[in-house]
């Protein structure tokens, strides 16, 4: 399983990928533009072209980018979930550009705090987004919730039901599991074998859908629906918690990605590091 981190693109999207590598990740995820604007100017062909040929050149075995903040396809309100709608279908576009393999997103808020309508309503979102980019869209990956708030997609029933509602797009859209948002929402990832029991629940609800893992630990306890990043093996689900990943056959060879606060270089190269550490103690013997 490559294994990398979220990386800023604020030098460049080619220097960004040559960061990536100087910390050691083998994969890649990166803003295609800045995450808390609705707005952002075309993506420039020369950059992604760039980006494109460094990843080549570094080898690196993964590229996901990650959407806006103010998608929100649960949104009460319709001018917002248009809105929201086309965004997706820009960061589509945008993320194809990049050579990407998946956007991942986060799916927005419960629609008339009702999880029926929501689903139907987060679904129509895609189908429309995906229709908007055309041919040129990457997959999409919804990513799970810490059930903070009104937040709607904390785990396998929330995302199966918006996977079962797909029209048009259906066969275009996986899962991001973020494993501190599932810790969060209330699956104590501490206690072994619960990954596992996670990831049996995805495959009963909705096949398996997960094709990116995002590798967080958590500064919270399990179940208190805080979204609070801690680095790896120094929050509530601990070293052991991560090993489950690379045990898993079923995750075999999916990117692992970090996304932590603290300082570059540091906090890239050190949970990087540690992550590798668990995957190499886990893989079989030659
Ligand atoms: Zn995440
Ligand atoms: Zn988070």
């Amino acid at each position: 399983m490559p294994i990398g981190a979220h990386v800023g693109v604020s030098a460049g999207y080619g220097r960004a990928v040559e960061y990536a590598a100087s910390v050691g990740c083998e994969c890649i995820q990166v803003f295609s533009k800045s995450p808390r604007q609705w707005n952002a100017r075309p993506m420039d062909v020369q950059c992604a072209e760039e980006f494109r040929s460094r990843v080549q050149t570094t080898g690196m075995a993964g590229v996901l980018v990650h959407t806006s903040y103010l998608i929100n396809l649960g949104s009460d309100d319709d001018g917002l979930w248009e809105r929201s709608s086309a965004a997706l279908a820009d960061e589509l576009v945008r993320a194809d550009m990049l050579g990407a393999d998946g956007v991942v997103t986060h799916v927005g808020t419960r629609y008339r705090s009702d999880p029926a309508f929501t689903a139907t309503r987060i679904a129509a979102g895609v189908d429309r987004a995906f229709a908007e980019a055309g041919s040129s869209a990457t997959r999409l990956l919804l990513e799970n919730t810490a059930a903070a708030g009104t937040t709607f997609g904390d785990g396998p029933e929330e995302l199966g039901a918006i996977l079962a509602l797909l029209g048009t797009s259906e066969g275009r859209v996986g899962v991001c599991l973020d494993t501190c948002h599932a810790h969060a929402a209330g699956w104590d990832l501490s206690v072994p074998g619960a990954l596992t029991a996670l990831v049996d629940d995805f495959e009963r609800c909705c096949g398996m859908p997960i094709e990116a893992i995002h590798a967080n630990d958590c500064l919270h306890a399990a179940g208190m629906h805080k979204d609070r990043h801690a680095w790896i093996g120094e929050g509530t689900i601990g070293y052991a918690g991560f090993s489950e990943i690379f045990e898993d056959y079923r995750l075999r060879g999916l990117p692992v990605i970090t996304e932590m606060p603290g300082e570059v270089p540091l906090k890239d190269a050190e949970n990087v590091s540690r992550l590798k550490r668990l995957r190499d103690a886990c893989a079989e013997p030659a």
